[in-house]
């Protein structure tokens, strides 16, 4: 079995946590002053560890094994949301670190992409290093808040001149990325560890009802064409229809409502909503989506009112390697027996990305209290080392799979063991 350093993983955590510190948590938005001394302390610690290092040019740091040998890709993202917690992203990376540092006979690389969290685009460090960004995307995006133009915060933060490194350099054979649950599923079932199987599709629509404005006072109930009213009779027959044509983890929110005008005194001439749906199966997906186009037609027909629909987001799910995922829980069932499960992802992930290209997979450690994008963002110790652990023996297993020609995944079991033989 690989053996960590637990001590060790934890102060490079804390020690990481200290750049950009608030209460007790972290502020480092992406390409911040904190955020890119983070990347400089960390590109430090990935050099110390022998792995040729670089930060690219949307400040991905990259660190390379200089091992021959079938290679693995770890990692996550070390930028936060505003005031957040200093587990999120933080710790896949320095799990990454400690990794590559006890098992130095295995090539495996470390990452820490830039961005996840979406200060100007989602993703932006691993769509750029799998080469779905375009030059013309970098030139559009803007920070979500300041509105500043990603250009120049890049030539703020001195990476405007550096290449983009991709992942077509690197080819490894998996990408592993662990990450807190960032939910209370795992905490509220008393279970230490989650194998991902598959990062939910999301998709998002804006459903608009048209009716007649007119004074609430002299316009007789029965003569109204009150747009508020048809809204609020679609989002309840939303509520009672999705449960029979969701999956049993589907998630749907009604995120936001608007009346126009918007006065008490003012029957809505229009109604806005915003719904959006989440499952990690596309065939659910589909099944939700054909039930809000039915409800949207009935609604339409009974009246008084129009409605329209209209799509305005949609991500695919990505679904995680089986055979890293069984590597994964072998390695979760030696260290923590009974303790761990499978589970979604209910929230985006590099990985999502990553999977596009390379077999990827996650492993979740619990939240406590299911916090996240918080100060008291938080993991115990014991679960902190025992996930590192855990993706070390995967990492290793899965090294001496490839190393004896199987692919990624694959133990010499039983069966298997002797047709390969042969
Ligand atoms: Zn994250």
């Amino acid at each position: 079995m690989a053996r960590i350093d637990g001590a060790r993983l934890l102060a490079d955590l804390r020690a990481l946590a200290e750049i950009g510190r608030w209460q007790t948590g972290v502020h480092r938005p992406t390409y911040t002053a904190a955020d890119m001394d983070a990347r400089r302390w960390l590109a430090a610690r990935l050099e110390e560890a022998g792995l040729d290092t670089a930060i690219d040019g949307v400040g991905n740091v990259i660190g390379r094994s200089r091992r021959a040998g079938p290679r693995f890709l770890l990692g996550s993202h070390i930028e936060t949301q505003p005031y957040a917690g200093w587990l999120d992203g933080a710790l896949g990376v320095i799990y990454g670190l400690e990794v590559a540092r006890s098992l130095p006979d295995i090539a495996i690389d470390v990452a820490a992409f830039a961005d996840e969290e979406a200060h100007f685009s989602p993703q932006l460090g691993s769509r750029s290093f799998t080469e779905t960004l375009t030059d013309h995307d970098l030139e559009r995006f803007a920070n979500r808040d300041s509105g500043q133009p990603l250009m120049a915060a890049l030539r703020d933060a001195g990476l405007a001149d550096r290449p983009r490194l991709r992942i077509r350099d690197m080819a490894p054979q998996a990408y592993i990325e662990a990450h807190i649950e960032q939910g209370d599923e795992l905490e509220s079932k008393g279970l230490r560890l989650g194998v991902v199987t598959g990062i939910v599709g999301i998709r998002q629509f804006r459903i608009g009802f048209d009716g007649v404005q007119n004074h609430a006072g002299t316009t007789r109930m029965a003569a109204r064409k009150d747009a508020g009213v048809a809204l609020v009779r679609f989002a309840s027959a939303v509520e009672r229809a999705f449960p029979s044509a969701a999956g049993p983890r589907s998630v749907w929110t009604i995120g936001r409502i608007a009346l126009e005008p918007g006065s008490p005194a003012v029957i809505p001439g229009r109604a806005e909503l915003d719904l959006q749906f989440r499952d990690v199966d596309a065939g659910v997906l589909d099944r939700m989506e054909e039930t809000l186009e039915r409800l949207v037609a009935e609604a339409g027909r009974e009246g008084p009112c129009s409605v329209r629909m209209e799509y305005t987001g949609r991500t695919d799910p990505a679904l995680m390697d089986p055979r890293l995922q069984d590597a994964l829980e072998r390695a979760a069932e030696r260290h923590a027996p009974g303790q761990h499960q499978r589970m979604p992802s209910g929230a985006g992930h590099d990985a999502q990305t990553l999977a596009r290209l390379v077999p990827a997979a996650m492993l979740f450690v619990p939240s406590i209290g299911g916090i996240s994008h918080h100060h008291t963002e938080n993991t115990s110790e014991e679960d902190i080392v025992l996930g590192c652990a855990v993706l070390a023996d995967a990492v290793d297993e899965l090294a001496t799979a490839a190393g004896n020609g199987l692919p990624a995944g694959s133990l010499p079991q039983a069966g298997k063991d002797a047709a390969h033989a042969l």
